[in-house]
């Protein structure tokens, strides 16, 4: 909007232009002048000034007036606030209110003393003894150590009776062998009098998951029914994505609990866990499964333990050797690795080499009948290649050492460990941790002292080539095949075993 003053000033010419083109009107008389003039004053005044600037001067009083008259218009406009005419209810007398009263539901905290109250009448006539009820029906559960007697027993059953059905029931399975938390049904029937327990007549349990029992009392007997329940014992796979966590992306494939630890440390056996194992990996589990017919499921010990990385395929099997339950690696079972020499700490330096050298701690110079490998504490000692562990213990200045005979006559010894993973008489293979580094004996600091032998003599360890033979051959190694096959070929139920709760065997 253009303020009159930038009319004029500095722009003379325009406005002469302005005038000379427009001749100025005559001016009216009368009340039409006096209209004329009134519109000339009101064009010129300004209406709403800024109430922010020149305060106090007569344009923001009049603007101040202006801003309060527009405000006051439409409140002039309210509408009145009348309050509406409703009923109200006449307030209850005394009888009235506890008739509602007795109909209503109180709080148990409030002693729930609702509904009406019959005094007794002279019909009522007190008993002496109530009835007691013709049969009970109970439900009594086997703790952890008890005795099938024991909780018969505890649930009213007579003493002599209880251990009559425990025998019954000891003929159709191993009383021993019933599970912590197992339930068992129970009816007692009616009795001669209070001084003695009710008999047994009905009992039902599942004893097994594939067997349940019943006995019932049919004359003056009690007869054991057994009820078998078919059971699927066809293992069940998951497979899924590594991920953030190994452990947790396998129980939230539904792998339970106890099978991810023990996948997780037959991994670990193999591989390590912190570098081989990247997120985008993929596990696969073959636990032991049972389904019965009735609902209930079993998971019983991880049969297969494979870890897909890109085509690097670990694919772990439990296999019996010699009484021995042991991981074996399924690429590596049958084939005789070609010879060479593994080092037994990964990624170390030579500190000392074999032959004539100064003994720290003796003080004189003798052969040094071995390799020593720098190390850190704990860092973990694997064995060359296959064999089977003759000795693992103390050995004197050795300190804690592993001593390992493989193939060929050869045989390895692995000094100054912190502490021993394997036993006497176990089978390693190639790469398989066997203890970890320290510095028992006669040792100046954390170092693997590492020898070797051929026929029993001591020779340099890094001049020899183990040449293993397989770990399995003929016809075991074609039972092994056929069994990882055939668990190979179990399709994939992960996705069904997330929608579906798995109770673990105990
Ligand atoms: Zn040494």
């Amino acid at each position: 909007m253009f303020q009159r003053s930038e009319h004029g000033y500095g722009q003379a010419g325009l406005t002469l232009t302005l005038n000379a083109s427009h001749a100025l009107p005559t001016p009216r008389t009368g009340w039409r002048g006096l209209i004329d003039r009134w519109a000339e004053y009101a064009g010129r005044l300004e209406w709403v000034p800024d109430l922010g600037a020149n305060v106090g001067s007569p344009s923001w009083f009049r603007g101040l007036l202006t801003c309060t008259a527009l405000c006051l218009l439409p409140i002039l406009f309210l509408p009145e606030v009348r309050p509406l005419p409703v009923a109200v209810p006449a307030p209850a007398d005394n009888q009235a209110w506890e008739e509602i009263r007795a109909q209503t539901i109180a709080p148990a905290a409030w002693g729930s003393d609702t509904g009406k109250h019959m005094a007794a009448t002279d019909a009522v006539a007190a008993l002496a003894n109530a009835p007691e009820r013709p049969t009970l029906e109970l439900t009594a559960s086997l703790g952890q150590g008890d005795g099938f007697a024991r909780v018969l027993e505890r649930a009213g059953v007579g003493e002599g009776e209880a251990h009559h059905v425990a025998n019954l029931v000891s003929g159709a399975t191993n009383l021993g062998d019933l599970k912590p938390g197992t339930q068992i049904k129970l009816m007692l029937g009616r009795r001669t009098n209070r001084n003695v327990a009710r008999p047994l007549d009905f009992l039902a349990f599942r004893a097994r998951l594939d067997l349940g029992l019943v006995l019932k009392r049919e004359g003056s007997g009690l007869v054991l029914q057994r009820l078998p329940i078919a059971v699927d014992r066809t293992p069940m796979r998951i497979q899924g994505q590594v991920g953030d966590s190994l452990y947790r992306s396998a129980r939230a494939a539904g792998v339970p609990a106890r099978a991810v630890e023990s996948y997780i440390r037959a991994i670990a056996s193999k591989l390590s866990l912190g570098s081989d194992v990247n997120a985008d990996a993929r596990f696969d589990l073959i636990v032991e499964h049972a389904r019965a017919a009735t609902g209930e499921t079993e998971v019983g010990k991880l049969l297969y333990a494979g870890l897909y990385r890109g085509s690097r395929r670990t694919q772990l099997l439990q296999w019996n050797v010699g009484g021995r339950s042991d991981w074996y690696e399924a690429s590596g079972v049958g084939q005789s690795r070609g010879g060479g020499f593994a080092q037994p700490v990964a990624y170390a330096r030579i500190s000392s080499g074999f032959g004539m050298r100064f003994h720290p701690l003796l003080g004189y110079t003798r052969l040094h009948r071995g390799v020593d490998y720098a190390a850190p504490y704990g860092a973990p000692i694997r064995a060359v290649s296959d064999g089977l562990v003759a000795n693992a213990g103390w050995a004197g200045g050795y300190g804690n050492q592993v001593r390992i005979s493989h193939s060929n006559m050869l045989g390895t010894s692995y000094s100054h460990m912190s502490r021993i993973v394997v036993s006497p008489g176990t089978r390693v293979f190639q790469g398989q941790v066997i203890g970890y580094v320290g510095s028992t004996g006669l040792s100046t600091g954390p170092h693997l002292h590492f020898e070797a032998y051929r026929s029993g003599q001591v020779v340099n360890p890094t001049k020899i080539s183990f040449a293993s033979t397989s770990m399995l051959s003929g016809n075991e190694l074609a039972q092994f095949r056929a069994k990882l096959s055939a668990l190979l070929r179990l399709p994939v139920n992960g996705s069904d075993a997330v929608s579906r709760p798995i109770a673990e065997a105990r």
